[in-house]
């Protein structure tokens, strides 16, 4: 098995864990639904450096996002915001979102929940890279962001921000 961090070829197509990744995120989604944490939608949580927070990403994460997500709306900075959180505070890539985002609540009363859940859905993705022998490269954002604009694969062509 390849379970380098350097990222590869395999790990920038999405196409052969495409449906296993969605299928993961679905799971977590209807989990966090159940558990019903409270959105004020204040935007708080893709501001990482207003909230003192870091996504980390994992290597298939990133090659699906880069793939599927919409062109960014805000240019790429050092690691204070999200290029896909748009003017009101809304998220434009929500189906691509990786597993931080969809498990990221800053309502006081589900952190603990987060945290477990967390827990769980990383180990299942984890599971999912050693299963189709992906990278794993789990690292922030912005770092996967900064590295896929130095190698051109960021924004992609035609896209606004470029
Ligand atoms: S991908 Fe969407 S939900 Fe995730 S940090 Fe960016 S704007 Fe927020």
């Amino acid at each position: 098995m390849n379970h380098s961090d350097a990222p590869n070829m395999t790990s920038r197509d999405p196409s052969r864990f495409r449906a296993a990744l969605h299928a993961l995120y679905d799971a977590l989604d209807a989990e966090v639904a159940r558990l019903g944490p409270v959105c004020q939608l204040s935007g708080r949580c893709c501001r990482f450096a207003e909230y003192d927070h870091t996504l980390f990403v994992s290597a298939p994460e990133v090659a699906l996002l880069l793939d599927e997500a919409p062109p960014p709306v805000r240019p790429l900075d050092d690691g204070a915001s999200c290029p896909w959180q748009d003017a009101a505070g809304r998220c434009v890539a929500r189906g691509a979102r990786p597993l931080g985002c969809r498990v990221y609540y800053c309502d006081p009363s589900y952190q603990a929940d987060a945290a477990e859940q967390s827990e769980v859905f990383i180990r299942r993705l984890k599971r999912l890279v050693e299963e189709d022998d992906l990278p794993w490269n789990y690292a922030p954002l912005h770092r996967h962001l900064h590295s896929a604009v130095a190698e051109g694969r960021f924004p992609k062509p035609g896209a606004i921000n470029e």
